[in-house]
């Protein structure tokens, strides 16, 4: 059944660790951006942020929270960016791992169908004409080690292993916090290999945060 991650969002505390450690392991330079009066920075994904520390400010009941989602490609079971694709050699699924791969044949798509079909907005075009996202850090994870990010959050918010074992975490973690968040939930876990528990509705966190049957897609 290959990988997974579970990302529990109620432990992040945004730190970035992972955006970096995604950064380093994956060669990519920072962007020049400018402050617009929020902690999260890069505004979105690029060519060269495959990971984003999304900040969104919220009032839940009354009180205030700033809520943090460390946002990335979800490597859907049933990927529409490959569906839509139809060619092996730009976009391919890891029968191994599960990853859901870029490669530089991806010059030859067209981006915004790519991107049109993706239902979490993730792909970007970078100068060099290919599309990019994380990849699971699938050269680690190919050679048994974690993927970068999950190795170094300070938390555990990011977890990863055998896609079941990861079902199991995320459906025992949503267990324990309910009775503290009633309307905490699991974002499109029969859909995709990285499971979201969030302590409040998704659409509090970004417009993409649980977006798998919310949002019109492109169809062939
Ligand atoms: S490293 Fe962990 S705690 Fe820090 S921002 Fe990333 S997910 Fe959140
Ligand atoms: S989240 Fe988007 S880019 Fe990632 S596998 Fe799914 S459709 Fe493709
Ligand atoms: S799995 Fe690897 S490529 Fe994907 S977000 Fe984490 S560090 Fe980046």
């Amino acid at each position: 059944m290959s990988n997974g991650f579970f990302i529990d969002v109620t432990r992040c505390i945004a730190c970035k660790a992972c955006q970096i450690a995604c950064k380093q392991w994956n060669n990519l330079p920072a962007e020049q951006t400018t402050n617009v009066g929020s902690y999260q920075n890069p505004p979105d994904f690029s060519a060269v942020t495959y990971k984003l520390v999304r900040m969104t400010e919220s009032i839940v009941d009354g009180k205030f929270y700033g809520l943090y989602f460390p946002d990335q490609c979800r490597h859907c079971l049933l990927p529409p960016c490959l569906l839509w694709a139809q060619d092996s050699d730009a976009i391919y699924q890891d029968k191994d791992t599960g990853a859901v791969v870029y490669t530089s044949e991806t010059q030859k798509l067209k981006a915004e169908d790519i991107i049109g079909v993706c239902p979490y907005d993730v792909p970007r075009r970078g100068k060099d004409g290919l599309l990019a996202k994380c990849t699971m850090c699938n050269d680690r994870v190919k050679r048994g080690m974690e993927p970068a990010c999950v190795k170094t959050c300070p938390t555990d918010a990011l977890n990863f292993g055998k896609l079941e074992e990861m079902q199991a975490l995320a459906s025992e973690r949503l267990e324990k916090i309910k009775s503290i968040y009633p309307d905490a939930q699991l974002l499109d876990a029969d859909d995709v290999r990285v499971i979201f528990l969030t302590a409040f509705a998704p659409q509090k966190y970004h417009r993409y945060a649980a977006a798998f049957d919310a949002r019109p897609r492109k169809t062939r």
